[in-house]
């Protein structure tokens, strides 16, 4: 009989990884054994010492690679540790073009640690193709890519930078972080390298830090794993297993939170206090069409801005139900504040230049109802302002 093909819902629980072998096990068993006795001179065992492999992390690594469509997948102690592993691909006199509003954390590494090995860098808004076009260099070698764009929610046409990519010969790198394979398969798209940071959806409930590479190419595969063992930067063996049962319910957990999302996000657009709101599953979104494209839909992060700090401060301290805090991609909703959190990194001139103002707030929407997180933000708007309070009052009275 033909190996059936199954939707991505059933593929994250029905894979190779389902059964264990020798006992049937449900759930993937954790090897703690650093090294493996080799039974002939010769022929050395599949294993040998766990940097170089090991079993549970191999069901994490072809369990993703087998998500995003790839041919190889590769787990790291963090997001970082992946995204730095992929730039060691780079060498001496190379440049990369990166999207403006990047990650902190990738930010930092490439303007303050790769700087000092010889990799130069230039920052361009990705989602403008003539602006990528114009910006590569006879020795750029890498187009860096997040979309959506974190924080400001900025879509990439991934098939237009790929088409470039190719046309200059450079390699296409996507952090695929905000929206995961259940939305979002890069490779798919003919996209090099897929990053993630395993620590917020793949993972989803706040409790590991860990990341992963997928490539589809055998020969990029081949580079990365030499990279990965020369690095050494794995995932432990108890991450790599609350990662695999992270997974198991992805699907869920995305459509939840992104139905969740999309009611927030038009909530908030027509709020008087709310100046904007960046979700690019609002139509009024500069990138709503090529999101409709290349996605599944928009995802579970949106960003919103209120007048300045001082409003920010008075709504954080009124809202109940998000954690204020890093990070993104939980059960519970969270809240942050990238001036003084995830791009702490980046000088508050580099900030306001990438339009991440003293106002700006990003929520990582969780699995709460959907009610309930809807009047949360609505009673944290309340107090924000002497002007909106005295507003409201008024029309509480002409109700009553
Ligand atoms: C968190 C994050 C990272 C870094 O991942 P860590 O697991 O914290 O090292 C990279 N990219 C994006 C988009 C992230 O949100």
């Amino acid at each position: 009989m033909a190996k059936q093909t199954y939707d991505f819902q059933t593929k994250l629980l029905h894979n190779d990884h389902k059964i264990e072998k020798y006992t049937g096990a449900v759930s993937v068993p954790i090897y703690h054994a650093s090294t493996y006795h080799q039974w002939d001179v010769e022929q050395p065992g599949e294993y040998d010492y766990a940097r170089s492999g090991n079993p549970t992390r191999a069901a994490l690594e072809q369990t993703i690679a087998e998500l995003e469509g790839g041919s190889r997948g590769f787990a790291f102690a963090s997001g970082m540790a992946a995204i730095t592993t992929a730039f060691f691909l780079l060498s001496k006199g190379d440049h990369v073009l990166i999207c403006d509003d990047v990650y902190g954390g990738t930010y930092r590494m490439i303007t303050k640690v790769l700087s000092r090995f010889g990799i130069e860098h230039s920052f361009v808004d990705m989602s403008n193709v003539d602006e990528v076009e114009a910006s590569i260099k006879p020795n750029t070698k890498v187009l860096y890519i997040e979309t959506p764009s974190n924080p400001l929610l900025k879509v990439t046409d991934l098939k237009a930078i790929v088409r470039l990519a190719k046309k200059y010969d450079c390699l296409t790198f996507v952090d695929n972080t905000f929206l995961t394979p259940v939305l979002q398969r890069p490779l798919e798209l003919g996209v090099d390298v897929v990053i993630h940071s395993a620590t917020k959806f793949i993972s989803g409930h706040s409790d590991v830090i860990s990341g992963l590479i997928v490539v589809k190419n055998e020969e990029l595969a081949e580079q990365i794993y030499f990279l990965q063992n020369s690095f050494g930067a794995v995932l432990g063996v108890q991450d790599c297993w609350l990662v695999l049962r992270g997974l198991k319910t992805l699907s869920v957990r995305m459509e939840q939170s992104t139905r969740s999302a999309y009611q927030i996000a038009a909530f908030l657009e027509q709020h008087p206090l709310v100046e904007q709101v960046y979700y690019p599953g609002l139509r009024s979104h500069e990138g709503y069409s090529i999101q409709q494209q290349q996605a599944k839909s928009a995802g579970a992060v949106l960003s919103f801005s209120l007048k300045n700090k001082e409003a920010v401060k008075q709504f954080v301290e009124r809202v109940q139900l998000p954690v204020f805090a890093v990070s993104l991609g939980a059960v519970e909703s969270i809240l942050s504040y990238p001036a003084q959190m995830s791009h702490a990194a980046m000088s508050p001139k580099e900030r306001e230049k990438r339009g991440i103002t003293d106002g700006l707030l990003r929520l990582s929407v969780g699995l709460e109802s959907t009610e309930d997180l809807l009047r949360d933000l609505e009673q944290g708007l309340e107090g924000v302002g002497a002007t909106y309070s005295f507003r409201l009052e008024s029309r509480e009275k002409q109700i009553r």
